[in-house]
């Protein structure tokens, strides 16, 4: 943690000796965090060991993603209001469903890609009760950026099935930083952090004239971190043109862009100056492309893949969804038998029992008037991922089952 302090108070002061008016997000930081952790490599390999078991995994669907939002205040501006939280998350359902006015600040021949991810204040809380989504904690402490969350203010609600966006102070230089997918990182802490002023398109945003962060683009930004994506000039901190964001269709950018800039080729290419994972002003920004598109399905498919199980497969609360801990799975994988288990020892009546493939197709179906347990037959099934639904009157299990 001193290190942190240290590094980011070296950080403030280049940016302050840089320029006052320019902020960053601090990404970059949180990134050379994990990368020096002892199990980074181990969890990179999974990754892409995965990450070729799903190489034919091509859903489309629209995925809406549970979402709290924790303010943490000192004062009342930074209190912000229900209205200005909303305008963030229409700013976001515009931005990565393309719906958003502005892609004419795309240069031609650059590709805008729908990413069909929408975000939805959580309706219910962890423990099953209604909820507005938002919680609003006060705080004596001066700025937020960089510290262990956990230890000083509001822990993450479970963070494998809701995003976390704290909305706070985050200090004179930073914009926000979110947490990459698949990474040693406290559960606690999973998210994303952002600053209050730059938090939606109303209300505080406009306090300061001069704030070009108006358009709800930090939480795009650094949304795409959560979802795996990188800078789109990599990770680098010195302009290099021989590190990128390991995505095709982005071209090589060697450093950071702001303001609203005219043309450039910093890398013997057209740079994509409006991409959503740069530093330009939030008015000149306009699109994520196709291949950050995969990158962040990927990253949820695998790596998130609890935030996605609500909607794709047809549960509606996340009261059902927090059922799903306990039902348990035994082997899984497997060559093709498993056996499900229930915590509760009352049978289970008049359930419906399907299997889906991961294309939401269904493999097969039967009803059962009363089950403890069951088991589950696919030694004649492809290899590949599949989902077991069950469904009785009060509630919706989903399991994943891996077919070795
Ligand atoms: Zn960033």
């Amino acid at each position: 943690m001193k290190k942190i302090i240290l590094f980011s108070f070296l950080l403030c002061i280049i940016f302050s000796v840089r320029s006052q008016s320019r902020k960053n997000c601090g990404f970059g930081e949180i990134q050379q965090r994990i990368q020096s952790s002892p199990d980074y490599e181990q969890h990179q390999l999974a990754y892409q060991k995965l990450l070729k078991e799903f190489k034919n995994y091509k859903m489309d669907t629209v995925i809406v993603i549970p979402t709290v939002i924790h303010v943490i205040y000192q004062n009342a501006t930074e209190n912000i209001s229900k209205a200005q939280i909303q305008s963030q998350l229409d700013a976001l359902n515009n931005d990565f469903r393309k719906l958003n006015a502005d892609t004419t600040n795309v240069a031609s021949g650059f590709s805008k890609a729908d990413v069909k991810l929408e975000f939805a204040l959580a309706t219910f809380d962890p423990f099953g009760n209604s909820t507005s989504g938002i919680t609003r904690t006060f705080t004596t402490i001066d700025s937020i950026g960089f510290k262990d969350l956990h230890d000083d203010l509001v822990p993450a609600w479970n963070s494998r099935r809701y995003l976390n966006i704290w909305v706070c102070n985050v200090g004179p230089f930073l914009l926000g930083f979110a947490t990459p997918p698949g990474a040693s990182v406290n559960p606690q802490e999973d998210g994303v952090v952002i600053g209050s002023e730059y938090f939606g398109t109303i209300g505080t945003v406009h306090n300061d004239p001069s704030n070009v962060y108006n358009k709800g683009r930090t939480a795009t930004h650094e949304i795409g971190h959560y979802l795996n994506l990188l800078h789109i000039w990599g990770n680098d901190f010195n302009p290099s043109c021989s590190t990128d964001d390991q995505i095709a269709d982005t071209p090589n950018q060697s450093r950071e862009i702001y303001d609203c800039p005219l043309p450039s080729s910093t890398c013997g290419s057209n740079d994509m100056l409006s991409n959503y994972m740069g530093y330009i002003d939030d008015a000149c920004m306009g699109n994520f492309t196709l291949g950050q598109k995969t990158r962040m399905r990927n990253a949820l498919y695998i790596l998130r893949d609890s935030l996605q199980y609500g909607v794709t497969l047809g549960i509606t609360s996340l009261k059902e969804v927090n059922e799903l801990s306990k039902t348990n799975i035994f082997p899984n994988p497997s060559l093709g038998i498993f056996q499900l288990s229930f915590s509760n020892s009352i049978p289970i009546k008049n359930v419906s029992i399907q299997i889906l493939d991961l294309l939401g197709k269904e493999v097969s179906f039967q009803k059962r008037e009363s089950i403890h347990g069951l088991e589950i037959e696919l030694s004649k099934a492809k290899k590949g991922i599949y989902f077991v639904k069950l469904e009785e009157d009060n509630f919706t299990v989903i399991k994943k089952l891996i077919k070795h």
